[in-house]
């Protein structure tokens, strides 16, 4: 440990890492102002989300939600609809909060301070550290899984990155190496390397501004940091769906605030148990609506990732039973018989979004009631 930091603070990284994020820093909306309400969406958006993909929902919500008092003036339905497709809704439903918390207490103005950004709905010490040293130029050291990678490498930490000791080395090694008053570029040029040259696979060592000080470069250790730790085991659950049609209308049912994908909709179902997929979908929607129905013929199935779970969901276009459309809801908040039509209007986790995707690409009639 000890090592480590000496080693640290002989490490002259700093201005061959700024030189370098003068030339080669990605040209992103943010880092135009550097206005910290548009660092915080950044911040929050960009966790668990490739960098173009993010640019794309910035613009798209920026355009929408110009300021916090937008956000915090807006429903949450239509904050889900703009986050719809990056997942982990958890950070639109805080984000939503924050917004709430910043234009009643705050004046609208989102602080830079990182004590009183750790005391924001969704914003923890990565967040905070990011928009207290990015908007606030506040001599915060970040450290995400690129800067992590990078101090790996260039200290050749062989110990496992996901471990408390090797994540508290890392953080003083990076409090020490932090340039004071140059925070805002250091950790950013950090964040690029990493995301641009000292990629996990296959860095660009050749052209790494950093090579010369790089640990794991000289003796021949780069592909093995940082050390991961053991993987962790994915596990498959498997889930039935009914798309149930009745007349010119769907039944879709919203979830519950406090439940994984709260607040978005989705088709009535549940986890695959005993019996078929066919006749679990039935009993499912009865357990869960009280509506009666039939299976009509099965739709398809989809797969989707949530953390370390494997989601294989079958679908079934289903029918109601009669003309009973009353609902008993279990789980549950709300439900809607709407027309396919308006579908869009509506935030849906991966899953249900992915068969809706397959039945307007494959078969868009599928939602139209067979002619008497
Ligand atoms: S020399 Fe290679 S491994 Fe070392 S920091 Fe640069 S890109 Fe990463």
């Amino acid at each position: 440990m000890r090592e480590l930091l000496s080693n640290s603070k002989n490490c002259h990284i700093v201005e061959p890492l700024l030189l370098w994020f003068r030339r080669a820093a990605r040209d992103l909306p943010w880092r135009s102002t550097y206005d910290p309400y548009h660092v915080w969406i950044s911040e929050i958006m960009l966790q668990q989300t490739q960098m173009d993909r993010g640019v794309v929902y910035f613009n798209r919500w920026i355009g929408r939600f110009p300021t916090v008092r937008a956000v915090a003036e807006a429903d949450l339905q239509e904050i889900l609809k703009y986050w719809e497709g990056l997942g982990y809704y958890a950070r639109a439903r805080n984000l939503h909060k924050a917004a709430k918390v910043i234009a009643d207490e705050l004046d609208g103005q989102v602080p830079c301070n990182y004590q009183l950004l750790l005391t924001l709905p969704g914003i923890g010490p990565y967040t905070a550290a990011a928009i207290a040293s990015v908007a606030g130029n506040q001599d915060v050291a970040v450290i995400d899984a690129n800067v992590t990678r990078v101090y790996a490498r260039l200290f050749d930490i062989d110990t496992p990155a996901g471990e408390s000791l090797t994540k508290k080395r890392i953080s003083d090694m990076a409090r020490e190496l932090l340039p004071r008053g140059r925070a805002r570029l250091y950790n950013q040029a950090l964040m690029d390397l990493g995301g641009l040259v000292c990629l996990p696979r296959n860095p660009s060592c050749e052209v790494c501004p950093l090579a010369s000080f790089c640990k794991a470069r000289q003796v021949g250790t780069v592909a093995e940091r940082p050390v991961l730790g053991p993987g962790k085991k994915i596990i498959t659950v498997e889930k039935v769906a009914g798309i149930i049609r009745h007349g010119d209308r769907i039944f879709i049912q919203q979830r519950a605030l406090e439940a994984v994908w709260g607040g978005l909709w989705e088709f009535p179902g549940g986890e695959l148990q005993d019996g078929t997929a066919e006749e679990e979908v039935v009993r499912q929607i009865l357990t869960e609506t009280s509506l009666v129905v039939r299976v009509v013929l099965p739709v398809t199935t989809v797969i989707h990732h949530y953390t370390r779970y494997k989601i294989v969901l079958h679908s079934f276009l289903c029918e109601l039973i009669g003309r009973n459309t009353q609902t008993t809801l279990r789980s549950a908040v709300d439900s809607r018989w709407v027309v396919p039509a308006d579908l869009g209007s509506y935030a849906f986790p991966a899953g249900p979004r992915k068969i809706l995707k397959y039945i307007k690409a494959t078969s868009p009639s599928l939602f139209e009631s067979p002619r008497p």
